[in-house]
C-alpha cells in the first residue's frame, strides 16, 4: 500500500535534485567556507553562490542573509537578538496568539525576563486585524512579529499592510514566513519586512537549515558566539551541503510556482467541498480565501482527533492532529483554541497539508478513508450514539 503523506506543514521529503547538489559538498568539496585555500574557496564560491538565489527570492541583498539551523534558531534570534540590542527602559513587543511556538515560548521567556509583550488574537476565521495591532501600539514598543501564514490554519495575514505600519511607526517588523516560503510571493521591500525566518525543510530541503534575513541598519545583538562566521552575528561553521540544498530546493520550488499553487488549491477545494458533503457535523476551520494552497483543517464533532490520526495512519494516511509540536502533549492545539473553538472540539481537529507532487488520485483514495474511519469512530461514540436516539443527529 503506497503511503498518501498530507503532512508537508510538518516538513516535506528532500528533493532528489537538491540531494543531488548536495552530495559532493557532503564529499569530494568539503571545505570549510572560511579556510584560504583552494578547497574552502571552492565552499565559498557554492556558499555565495546559494545565498544569493534565497536573496533573490525574497528581493533582498546577499549580504541580508544570515544561515542559521532552521526556522526555530531564526525566530529565536529574531526577538531576542532586537530586545538585546535595544536601549529602551521598558521594552515591548507585540506579537500574536497563533504564532508558531518558536515565536511564543521566546516571548514567553522574555516576559520572565521583564520584557512586556502583547498577544493579539485573530477573528474566527484565524485573521490578525491591523487595527488590532494599532491599538495595541505604545511609545515602548519596539519590534512587532507576526507570521505570514499560519502552519495550522493556513490563514494568510496582511503583511504588507503590517509592514508599512511599522515602518511609518519606527517599529521593527518580523515576520515568520517558515510556512509562507516557496508559495507565496514574498518582496521585503514592499512590505516592509526587517527581519524574517525561513527553513529548507518545509519546501523539500534539507532539515537543519535556515535563514535569518535581516535589513541592512537593523540593531539586532548575536545569539550563537563563537567565530567570525556570517559577518560576525553567527558564529559557526557554515553547512555548506545543507546551504547548497536549501538553495537548489528553493530554485526548484519556485520554477512555475504558479502551476502548483493552482493545482494544490484545485485539490484542496474539492476536498474540503467532498468532506463537506459527505461528512456531516464538520467545521473547516480558518480562512477560505486568504488560506496557503496546501493547508485542509477540520474540526469533526464526536471524534478524537488523535485517534481519527491513529486509524488513517493504519490505513496509510499521514496527518497531523493539532501542530507537531503541540500533538504529543494532550493539550489542545493553541491556534484553535484562539479561533474561538471549544475545547471538545478542538481536541477533533485534524490538519491535511498537500505537497508539490500530491495527486488527485491521492485525494480521493485519502476521502474514502477518511469517511469510513469517521463513520466507524462515530459508531462507537456513546455520545454520538445517545444524540442519534434523540432524534437530533440522523
Ligand atoms: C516548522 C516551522 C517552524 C520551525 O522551523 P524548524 O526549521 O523546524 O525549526 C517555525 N515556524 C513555522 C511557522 C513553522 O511551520
Amino acid at each position: 500500500m503506497e503511503l498518501i503523506y498530507l503532512d508537508n506543514a510538518a516538513t516535506t521529503p528532500l528533493s532528489s535534485k537538491a540531494l543531488a547538489d548536495m552530495t559532493p559538498y557532503f564529499i569530494s568539496e568539503f571545505g570549510n567556507a572560511s579556510s584560504l585555500h583552494e578547497k574552502g574557496r571552492m565552499a565559498k564560491r557554492a556558499v555565495e553562490a546559494s545565498r544569493e538565489i534565497i536573496a533573490n527570492s525574497i528581493r533582498a541583498r546577499s549580504n541580508e542573509i544570515y544561515f542559521t539551523s532552521g526556522g526555530t534558531e531564526s525566530d529565536n534570534w529574531a526577538i531576542r537578538g532586537v530586545i538585546k540590542a535595544s536601549k529602551n527602559n521598558v521594552k515591548h513587543i507585540i506579537t500574536s496568539a497563533i504564532e508558531h511556538p518558536a515565536v511564543l515560548n521566546t516571548c514567553k521567556e522574555l516576559e520572565k525576563e521583564g520584557v512586556l509583550v502583547t498577544y493579539v488574537y485573530p477573528d474566527k476565521n484565524g485573521l490578525i486585524s491591523v487595527e488590532d495591532i494599532k491599538g495595541a501600539v505604545n511609545s515602548n514598543t519596539i519590534l512587532i512579529s507576526i507570521m505570514f501564514a499560519n502552519n495550522e490554519i493556513g490563514t494568510i495575514q496582511p503583511i504588507a499592510e503590517i509592514g508599512s505600519f511599522c515602518r511609518e511607526e519606527g517599529i521593527l517588523f518580523h515576520t515568520d514566513a517558515v510556512q509562507a516560503m516557496g508559495t507565496l510571493d514574498i518582496d521585503v521591500n514592499k512590505m516592509c519586512i526587517d527581519l524574517l525566518s525561513m527553513s529548507a525543510h518545509k519546501f523539500n530541503g534539507p532539515k537543519g537549515i535556515g535563514v535569518l534575513y535581516i535589513k541592512t541598519g537593523v540593531k539586532i545583538d548575536k545569539f550563537i558566539v563563537g567565530g567570525e562566521q556570517e559577518r560576525g552575528k553567527r558564529a559557526g561553521t557554515l553547512a555548506t551541503p545543507l546551504i547548497i540544498g536549501m538553495a537548489s530546493a528553493l530554485e526548484e520550488t519556485l520554477s512555475n510556482r504558479e502551476s502548483k499553487n493552482a493545482n494544490m488549491i484545485l485539490l484542496r477545494d474539492s476536498f474540503i467541498s467532498d468532506v463537506q458533503h459527505n461528512i456531516p457535523y464538520v467545521h473547516l476551520n480558518g480562512d477560505k480565501v486568504k488560506r496557503l494552497p496546501n493547508n485542509i483543517n477540520f474540526s469533526f464533532e464526536f471524534i478524537e482527533g488523535e485517534s481519527l490520526l491513529l486509524k488513517l495512519d493504519l490505513d496509510g494516511v499521514a496527518v497531523s492532529s493539532g501542530s507537531a509540536c503541540a500533538s504529543g502533549s494532550l493539550q489542545s492545539s493553541h491556534v484553535i483554541k484562539a479561533i474561538g473553538v471549544s475545547d471538545e472540539l478542538a481536541h477533533s481537529t485534524i490538519r491535511f497539508s498537500l505537497g508539490n507532487n500530491t495527486t488527485r488520485e491521492q485525494m480521493n483514495r485519502a476521502l474514502k478513508i477518511l469517511i469510513k474511519n469517521v463513520e466507524t469512530l462515530r459508531e462507537m461514540s456513546p455520545l454520538y450514539d445517545s444524540k442519534k436516539k434523540e432524534g437530533k443527529y440522523v
